[in-house]
């Protein structure tokens, strides 16, 4: 402890989504204090904000969040206060993170050659070198935008630990000693237990026999699993893109036309919308809630001996829920 300058260096994190709270109160550890902007089980992709969170955000001056873009209603308001000295640390920005961008086009579409041409918008896209294709003059090019979602996959929370660590050393350099046991801390933690387990919920999975094994395991509503499927060697469809975007008419009539002519086992989503609904009974899926942007608590999950803060838990649901449909 540092006593000459604790009465001046009040040490306080705002996060802006939930879901990284908990793994944020532990390298915070002994630092200082972390809030999140966001009750917990609320929207990560906030579309605005209420006028407590706007004070909250106003009077922040270290705030964490995963992307600019994950949260449309939050975009301007933390460019503001980058513009009036505030420190905003975008996870996706971190080069331990390793960020890549969304998904650009849906798997469950190309599994087998669908009537009709794809739509223009998923297709001709070779993701996954990282290297920005040269703008087509003849369609509208959207701008690309990265996938926030790294909490979903814990090498990467881990890796970035460290360099999230050297970064607020910066800001509370009398913290640094204490930032970098935590970090290395969490870190090996995740590495060393989390994954393996999660690892082992899978392959056991894997191993067992089933009836329907030419079915489709699942379908994500939500693209937010794209870490979490490359991490673990799960491939397979989303049917949406990212949740403030909506279906174009043509694209939600191919996955329908497609779900009729397919046996699916699991519609993983948050919310049983209309469309899962339709989605879910043409291709006799059942319907597994999950949440992937919000932690989750003990009563939530069964106990397991690695899942130890709501963070891990959500992992411990997520690699559960999946492990249902494999
Ligand atoms: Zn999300």
């Amino acid at each position: 402890m540092v006593q000459a300058s604790h009465a001046e260096t009040r040490r306080d994190l705002l996060v802006t989504a939930e879901v990284l709270t908990p793994v944020m109160a532990e390298l915070m550890e002994g630092v200082g204090n972390v809030r999140s902007l966001t009750p917990r089980g609320s929207e990560a992709h906030l579309t605005g904000l209420t006028v407590r969170q706007a004070r909250a955000l106003k009077e922040a001056k270290v705030i964490i969040s995963p992307d600019p873009d994950l949260a449309p209603g939050l975009k301007k308001h933390l460019a503001a206060r980058m513009r009036d000295g505030a420190v905003v640390i975008y996870l996706t920005k971190l080069s331990a993170a390793d960020a890549l961008p969304y998904r650009s086009h849906n798997p469950f579409l190309n599994l087998e050659s669908l009537s009709g041409a794809p739509d223009e918008h998923d297709h001709g896209h070779d993701h996954g070198d990282g290297h920005k294709k040269e703008k087509k003059k003849s369609t509208k090019a959207k701008p690309e935008m990265m996938d926030p979602h790294l909490w979903l996959d814990p090498l990467r929370m881990a890796a970035l630990l460290p360099e999230l660590a050297e970064i607020l050393s910066q800001i509370w350099p009398e913290a640094a000693p204490s930032l970098r046991a935590n970090a290395t801390r969490i870190a090996r933690h995740l590495r060393e237990e989390v994954h393996p387990g999660i690892t082992h919920i899978l392959e056991e999975a894997q191993m067992r026999n089933r009836d329907d094994s030419t079915a489709i395991p699942f379908m994500t509503y939500h693209d937010a699993y794209h870490y979490f499927q490359r991490r673990y060697g799960l491939s397979l469809g989303f049917i949406t893109q990212r949740p403030e975007e909506y279906l174009g008419a043509k694209t939600m009539q191919q996955l329908l036309a497609k779900a009729k002519v397919s046996q699916v086992r699991c519609l993983i989503s948050e919310r049983e919308t209309a469309a899962v609904k339709r989605f879910a009974k043409l291709s006799q899926a059942q319907i597994k809630p999950l949440n992937s942007d919000r932690s989750y608590d003990a009563k939530e999950v069964p106990l397991s001996p690695w899942a130890k803060n709501d963070y891990d838990r959500l992992l411990l649901a997520v690699a559960k829920t999946f492990a249902e449909c494999l």
